[in-house]
């Protein structure tokens, strides 16, 4: 009989812990995994229960938090992403770095079996190969956030050698839900959504034939579980996976948004998340993760577009 799994997640409130907390419910049982974040339990949603109130950066928090529960499972999900990092570089190291030692470093003395901690194409920079990125391609990324997680990595992939620590990461392209996202250069991709919901014009910042790789939540959530279910001796990359799903332009998805919601307008004032965006790739390939462990995104724009929509309630008799 297989021993059940005990889980931990951290930053499970943000746009990937509060799905990612579901799935993981709906697999393993709802009192099978602790949800924790920065925020106190009176502004969580009582849904989120079992929770408690965790700040990462207190080692002896998480520590104590950890004490005598034999945690199988830690997902560690909090981080600063690349738009807030750029406002914030020293904080934004600490919290991605610290944290992330600090779980390592804690996961290997309790025996955690399975780490998982995700990563961004962020790492890549203005010298990687801008389309079909590949796996290997130069990491050299120009914003701090992505300095965090090319280390980051680098981080996972000593501990699993140098420790048997069975870390895995994937480095998620944007992701886009009906959730409010959390401060990175691809939000637009979700806001954009938002102001269709409210029948109000959207500003985009970025410029409308800035391309970037993109997946909607529901693969990204898939990838990850399918991920951490993969046999260890099958998975080559211990750094972290490049993940790719959909590829579009800012004019290409308020394209696909026109053909629902005909009367919605957009217009461009590119900010400084501009230079973030034309330092990434454009497209990525993800041989690897497709090889390793059969990764296959199920989501086109179309069927994205048409789930984000409706999960966002907009209702458009003649569209649906
Ligand atoms: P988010 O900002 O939406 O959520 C992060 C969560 O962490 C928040 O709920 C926040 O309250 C919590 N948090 C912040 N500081 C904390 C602390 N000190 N202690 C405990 N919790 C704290 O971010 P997200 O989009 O859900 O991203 C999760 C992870 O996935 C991050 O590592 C991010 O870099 C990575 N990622 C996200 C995307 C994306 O498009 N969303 C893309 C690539 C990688």
């Amino acid at each position: 009989m297989n021993t059940p799994e005990h889980i931990l997640v951290i930053g499970a409130c943000g746009q990937i812990g509060s799905e990612l907390t579901k799935a993981l419910r709906k697999k393993f049982g709802t009192e099978q995994v602790l949800a924790t974040d920065i925020r106190p339990a009176s502004a969580v949603d009582p849904e989120m229960q079992p929770y408690a109130q965790l700040n990462v950066m207190d080692k002896p928090a998480l520590s104590e938090l950890m004490q005598g529960k034999q945690f199988t499972q830690v997902y560690h999900l909090a981080a600063m992403l690349s738009a807030s990092g750029e406002r914030n570089p020293q904080a934004a190291w600490e919290l991605n770095m610290g944290s992330l030692l600090s779980v390592l470093d804690l996961c290997l003395a309790r025996g955690v079996k399975k780490v998982f901690w995700p990563s961004s194409i962020a790492v890549f920079g203005p010298d990687s190969p801008k389309q079909n990125c590949p796996q290997q391609g130069v990491t050299e990324p120009t914003t701090i956030y992505g300095i965090s997680k090319a280390a980051g990595e680098n981080w996972c992939k000593y501990y699993f050698e140098k420790h048997g620590l069975d870390v895995r990461s994937l480095r998620y392209p944007g992701l886009i839900s009906a959730g409010l996202p959390g401060g990175g250069t691809t939000d637009y991709a979700v806001d954009i959504f938002h102001s269709a919901a409210k029948e109000e014009p959207y500003t985009c910042f970025l410029s409308s034939e800035t391309a970037l790789p993109m997946m909607y939540m529901h693969d990204a959530i898939r990838a990850t579980l399918e991920l951490m279910e993969a046999p260890a001796n099958e998975l080559s990359v211990r750094t972290a996976y490049n993940l790719a799903a959909l590829s579009f332009t800012p004019d290409q998805i308020y394209q696909e948004i026109k053909k629902l919601v005909p009367d919605f307008e957009i217009n461009y004032e590119p900010d400084f998340r501009q230079e973030i965006a034309d330092s990434w790739p454009q497209s990525i390939d993800d041989s690897a993760a497709r090889k390793d462990w059969n990764w296959k995104p199920a989501y086109d724009l179309e069927r994205m577009t048409a789930e984000m929509l409706s999960a966002i309630k907009i209702l458009i008799p003649h569209s649906f």
